[in-house]
């Protein structure tokens, strides 16, 4: 047990996907749907997400889905940074093994993870980053735009506008 969430969770939810995926994407942690399958981004917000991939050319089963934590913080509460940095050595090695051409973070948990910053989604969002040699785009994380759907729904759709250039050079 590398830190306290896998006293409360009920699965780990390590994370699904195509072995050789050109997109990555990264949320948070599971949330109560995914505690209980065992699989990430399968409630409302993974639903959601789903809806963005079609727009871009891609299908989930495509793509690999991961997230920061691999076990459900208690009342969806965000992850503690001990909490990422004892699980954020799984992530990299998910990144190591499969090599996607892009990574999509999926928040400010996930962005501030991935790229070592404090700063905030709204500074982040909008360009491409790097990682170790892999591009990097941050959006919001669908929870928040299901949220606020007047405000952000434009945003996103300019990120994975981005996303999908990427793709495609
Ligand atoms: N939100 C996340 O960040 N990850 C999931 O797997 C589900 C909801």
């Amino acid at each position: 047990m590398k830190c306290g969430l896998s006293a409360n969770r009920t699965v780990t939810v390590p994370g699904e996907g195509a072995l050789d995926p050109p997109v990555l994407f990264v949320g948070e942690g599971p949330g109560a749907e995914e505690d209980r399958t065992g699989r990430p981004f399968v409630g409302a917000a993974g639903q959601y997400l789903e809806t963005w991939l079609k727009p871009i050319g891609l299908t989930r089963s495509q793509c690999f889905i991961a997230n920061c934590v691999k076990c459900r913080p208690p009342q969806n509460r965000e992850p503690h940074p001990d909490e990422i940095g004892a699980c954020l050595p799984y992530l990299e090695r998910q990144i190591a093994a499969i090599k996607p051409r892009v990574i999509c973070c999926l928040g400010r948990i996930a962005a501030q993870t991935l790229l070592g910053t404090t700063s905030s989604l709204g500074a982040l969002r909008g360009k491409v980053h790097q990682r170790r040699g892999i591009p990097v785009v941050v959006t919001y994380h669908p929870s928040a735009v299901l949220r606020d759907k007047a405000s952000l729904r434009k945003p996103v759709w300019e990120d994975l506008q981005l996303l999908q250039r990427l793709l495609t050079k």
